[in-house]
């Protein structure tokens, strides 16, 4: 067994170092799941930054498997945070789905960050869905006073209701679109190309966020960087699930 594979497995297991407790659970629609917990003194520990996420440990027939999940209005001070689960298949959806009270699940925190974009952006472009919502929260949070366009895919018809997903917008300084999820996000990628160079102006003022299924991100940023120009370090895509 080489050096590598071992180090791997010892970082795993030491860095599986939280446990969160379920306090509350709020189903806001049939499919999305809101879960509140108490940190198991993670926050203290960590710090807070806009958009962080961590690894979650959910049980699939009884192999580890760890996805990725994003603090919604995080609070050192209490130590507790929301999970905003977007439901579909999957071990993490079944566990949310069940998810009472008392009930814990352990967390890694590793591979978070965020950058706040300097200079400002004069204009944030984001291109989101259920999976990013929270993230999409915490950045508009962190840009309070930035003109956002945001285009946001839908599967379901509950999913464009953001006002109940609980997306605080300004009227007067957000643009959202919402965009039914067709030809596994193939009509996304032609809403975002045919409106967005109109919209873009300077590529070295702008902003653009790309939090979708993995193709369709890849898609965007090899777009948005290529062909109008945008620079790499304006540009921040990461897949949030493989369809
Ligand atoms: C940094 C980061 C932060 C994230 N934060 C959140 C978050 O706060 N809330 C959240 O809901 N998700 C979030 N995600 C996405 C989440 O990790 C994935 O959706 C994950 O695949 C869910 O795991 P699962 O066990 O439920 O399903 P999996 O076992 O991964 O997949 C099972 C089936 O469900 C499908 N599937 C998986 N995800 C989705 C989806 N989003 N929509 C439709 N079908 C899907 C797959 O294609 C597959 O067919 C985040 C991802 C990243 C990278």
């Amino acid at each position: 067994m080489g050096h590598g594979w071992e180090g791997v497995v010892l970082k795993l297991l030491r860095g599986k170092d939280f446990k969160f407790t379920v306090t509350r659970t709020d189903e806001v629609t049939e499919h999305y799941r809101r879960i509140h917990v108490t940190d198991g003194g993670m926050l203290a520990l960590t710090g807070v930054h806009p958009t962080m996420w961590v690894r979650l440990w959910f049980d699939d027939a009884g192999k580890p498997h760890q996805r990725a999940y994003t603090l919604v209005d995080p609070d050192p001070e209490t130590g507790t945070f929301t999970l905003e689960f977007a439901l579909h298949d999957g071990a993490a959806s079944e566990w949310a789905r069940k998810a009472a009270p008392g009930d814990t699940i352990e967390a890694t925190v590793q591979g978070t960050g965020f950058e706040t974009p300097d200079p400002a952006p004069a204009r944030l472009f984001v291109v989101a869905d259920p999976a990013s919502l929270p993230a999409v929260k915490s950045l508009l949070g962190a840009l309070p006073k930035t003109p956002a366009t945001i285009w946001f895919e839908t599967q379901h018809a509950t999913d464009g209701d953001l006002d109940r997903l609980g997306l605080r917008l300004d009227a007067g300084l957000h643009d959202v679109r919402t965009v039914e999820r067709r030809t596994s996000g193939g009509h996304l990628v032609q809403e975002v190309k045919a409106a967005l160079p109109d919209l873009l102006g300077d590529p070295e003022d702008a902003y653009v966020w790309i939090t979708c299924d993995t193709t369709t991100t890849r898609a965007l940023a090899s777009y948005v960087r290529k062909e109008l120009s945008v620079p790499r370090h304006r540009v921040h895509a990461l897949g949030y699930w493989r369809s």
